[in-house]
C-alpha cells in the first residue's frame, strides 16, 4: 500500500544526538488494530528467533510466499496472515490485541515509525497511512527527542554498537 511518510527526527547514530525536523503527535488507538491487517509485516531472522523461542514453529506464522527486497537485496519474509480475515495470526480477533507483545517483530515495534540508515545517520520518518488514527491524534503524544529514546533507544544503541564494530 502507499502511504506518505514525513521525517520526524534525524539520529547521530555516535553520540545519540537527535534532531527533531516535524511537529508531530501519536497515540496508539485502544482496540484499532487496523495496521496488524492492512500493512504487510516484514521479519528479521532476530524476528523469526525470538518467536519460535516463544514456542510457535515458523511454518505457523511466517508466509515464504510474501518476501521484501530492497534493489536486488533480500529483506525477509512477510508474517502470515488469517486467510479469511486477513489479520496477523497473532492478532486477537476479539480484542484487537497482539498475542506476542513483548515479543512481536522491529516493524511493529517501530510501526508508524520507519528508520532508514544512512551512514551514521539514522532517519525517523513518520507513515501517514489513512487507516491510523494515532498518527497526529488530538491526545496524541508529542514526538520529541525524549519520546524516540525512551521508545526506541535500545533499537537505536543496537545500529550504533554494530557500527562501531564495523569500524573498529
Ligand atoms: S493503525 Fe495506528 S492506531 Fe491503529 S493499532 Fe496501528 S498504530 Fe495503533
Ligand atoms: S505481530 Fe502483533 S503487532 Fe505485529 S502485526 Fe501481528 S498482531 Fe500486529
Amino acid at each position: 500500500m502507499a502511504s506518505n511518510k514525513r521525517l520526524v527526527a534525524t539520529v547521530d547514530l555516535r553520540t545519540l544526538e537527535v534532531t527533531i525536523h516535524s511537529r508531530v503527535r501519536f497515540k496508539c488507538v485502544e482496540g484499532c488494530g487496523r495496521c496488524c491487517r492492512d500493512l504487510e509485516v516484514p521479519l528479521r531472522d532476530e524476528d523469526i528467533e525470538r518467536i519460535e523461542s516463544l514456542g510457535y514453529s515458523a511454518w505457523e506464522f511466517v508466509d515464504y510466499e510474501k518476501a521484501f527486497y530492497r534493489g536486488d537485496k533480500f529483506l525477509g519474509y512477510a508474517i502470515k496472515k488469517n486467510p479469511v480475515t486477513d489479520e496477523c495470526v497473532f492478532l486477537d480477533p476479539e480484542t484487537k490485541r497482539c498475542r506476542i507483545y513483548h515479543n512481536r517483530p522491529l516493524a511493529c515495534r517501530l510501526y508508524p515509525f520507519v528508520f532508514a540508515r544512512h551512514g551514521e545517520s539514522m532517519e525517523i520518518y513518520i507513515r501517514e497511512d489513512p487507516f491510523c488514527q494515532g498518527v497526529n491524534h488530538p491526545d496524541g503524544e508529542e514526538i520529541t527527542e525524549e519520546f524516540i529514546l525512551r521508545e526506541y533507544g535500545d533499537v537505536l544503541r543496537e545500529y550504533r554498537d554494530k557500527l562501531t564494530k564495523v569500524n573498529d
